[in-house]
């Protein structure tokens, strides 16, 4: 079965495979590094970030 890439609202790089959040794409990559992120870290913020922007295109 072919993959059709997509752009992951994260990193923004077209990637075939990851995962589907309210019909936004998140690279397999940035899901894993979101997973393994603590909440202490400094790069959380920025994932919190880019997870809102979801968020506000469902609303849009
Ligand atoms: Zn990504």
């Amino acid at each position: 079965m072919e993959k059709i890439a997509q752009r992951c609202i994260v990193c923004e790089l077209e990637r075939s495979d990851g995962i589907a959040i309210c019909e936004q794409f998140i690279c397999e990559r940035c899901e894993q590094e979101m997973v393994n992120t603590d909440v202490q870290d400094e790069k959380y913020p920025f994932f919190i970030h880019q997870m809102r922007r979801i968020w506000l295109r469902k609303d849009a």
